[in-house]
Formats: structure tokens, sequence, C-alpha cells
């Protein structure tokens, strides 16, 4: 099954400004793909419209074989999204954050409190449950972002720069994470303009420049040409 297909989708901003050029893409359930491509070449902007945030110019997205035009929440459902941006209540304690997300889709609260102390034990962030998010370094927070991204469960997590600015001790033990989640079968996409983060990562990438994918390919091809 398809986790993500993307067939010829354009985005103009208001502005006028077109941020994609009709793209395609597909990502089959299980993969971990990386999107790479530097700044400004529509990384954001394509996830961005995967996760609902973002309304799409013309085109096709489907997840996991379902359009979003025809299932908007079930597809929002079925991603978890880690932005760039920090964009959590400061004054919220931390596990608030997790089980409030859990809450929003529908989880029932027994089961949202396992999971967000599953993933809070995880992610080492047990220890801060009761803080409010204002006093996190920013490597906690970011381990937050994705603690609130998994906790509804979703089949497709998607993370944007998911190691931008954070030290090299935080990179590693992220990396590290996500290829655990993914061996257990979680499909996950990441946009990077770091290629060591996708080679180290990732068997599938496609890389965009300017709004047009130039590369859709294996990792390993990918690197047999460079
Ligand atoms: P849409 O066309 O999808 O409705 P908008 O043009 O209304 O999107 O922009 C959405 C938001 O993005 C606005 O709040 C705008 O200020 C912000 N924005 C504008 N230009 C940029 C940019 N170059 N990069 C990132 N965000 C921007
Ligand atoms: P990336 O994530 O690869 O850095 P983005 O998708 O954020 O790229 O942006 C792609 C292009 O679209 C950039 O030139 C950016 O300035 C522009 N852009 C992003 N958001 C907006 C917006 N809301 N309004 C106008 N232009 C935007």
């Amino acid at each position: 099954m398809s986790a993500l297909t993307i067939t010829d989708l354009w985005k103009t901003y208001k502005n006028g400004f077109t941020a994609l050029k009709g793209i395609d893409l597909t990502v089959k359930q299980g993969d971990f793909f990386a999107l790479l491509g530097p700044n400004g070449a529509g990384k954001s902007t394509t996830i961005g419209i995967i996760s609902g945030l973002v309304r799409k110019t013309k085109g096709e997205v489907s997840i996991f074989d379902h359009t979003i035009d025809s299932a908007p929440e079930w597809a929002r459902a079925k991603v978890g999204l880690v932005p760039q941006e920090f964009n959590f209540n400061q004054f919220e304690p931390v596990l608030k954050v997790v089980m409030n997300q859990a809450g929003y889709y529908g989880v029932p609260r027994r089961l949202a409190r396992e999971r967000a102390t599953f993933y809070l034990k995880t992610l080492g962030l047990w220890d801060k449950r009761d803080q409010e998010t204002r006093s996190l370094s920013g490597g906690m927070k970011r381990r937050l972002m994705v603690a609130r991204a998994l906790a509804h469960e979703p089949d497709l997590l998607i993370l944007d720069e998911p190691t931008a600015g954070v030290d090299i001790e935080l990179r590693r033990s992220m990396w590290a994470f996500l290829k655990n989640l993914n061996a257990q079968g979680k499909t996950i996409i990441l946009t990077t303009h770091y290629l060591e983060e996708a080679e180290s990562l990732c068997p599938y990438v496609a890389i965009i420049d300017r709004g047009v994918i130039v590369e859709n390919t294996t990792m390993k091809q990918l690197l047999s040409q460079l």
C-alpha cells in the first residue's frame, strides 16, 4: 500500500509566488523517506499540504489510498506532523501537551495517558512532565514536538527539519529513536537540507529544487552518482 501519493501538485501563494510546480511523489507504507533540498525549495510547503495546513492550488494528494479532498479528517488523523517551529502553549505542562493532542483526536483518556507516558519516557522527558514547556531547553522542546506528534498513533510521521539547530548528541539520539520507530513499522518522511541526515536514515530520497522534483531514487543510487 502507498502511504502517500502526490500527483501533479501545484501551490501558488496569495502573493503570486509559485512554490510547487507540478510535483509527483510516492512513499510506500513502511518506508523511511527523505525530501531533500535547499532552503526555499518547497519542502515545508509540500508537507504543509500533506498535513492539511496549507491549501493546494492544484493536484492530488492521497494518504493510505484516500484523497485528502474526499477524507480530510481521516487523512489528518493518519498523519503526525513535527513542524519546524515550536508552537505549543508555553505555560502548559509537558504531559498535558501530549495528552491534549491525543484527546483532540478522540483517544480515550486512559489510553492517552499510557501513550504519553511511553513516549515521554522513551524521549527522556518523563522527569519534566509537570514543568511548563517554556522551561525546556531547545532540544527538549524538539523531543516534545515528536512525542506530541505521536500521541494519536499516526501511521505516517512527517518531520520538518527535525534536527535543525540541535547539538550532535541530540541529533544522534533523535536518529536512533526514528530508526527504531521505522523498524517497528511506522512510515516516516523527513525534510532536510542536510545530506548526511538523509544518508544515515533514509533508503529512499527525493530532491526538490525551486518547486520541482529533480531526483526521486534510492539513497544508494543517489550516492553512487555523487
Ligand atoms: P495561502 O495562499 O495558502 O492562503 P497565504 O499567502 O495567506 O497562504 O500565507 C499564509 C501565511 O504565510 C501568512 O501568514 C503569510 O504572512 C505567511 N508568509 C508570507 N510569505 C511567506 C514566506 N515567504 N515564507 C513563509 N511564510 C510566509
Ligand atoms: P523549504 O521548506 O524547502 O525551505 P518552503 O516550502 O518553506 O521551502 O518555501 C518555498 C518557497 O515559497 C520559498 O521561496 C518561500 O519564501 C515561499 N513561501 C513559503 N510560504 C509562503 C507564503 N505563505 N507566501 C508566499 N511565499 C511563501
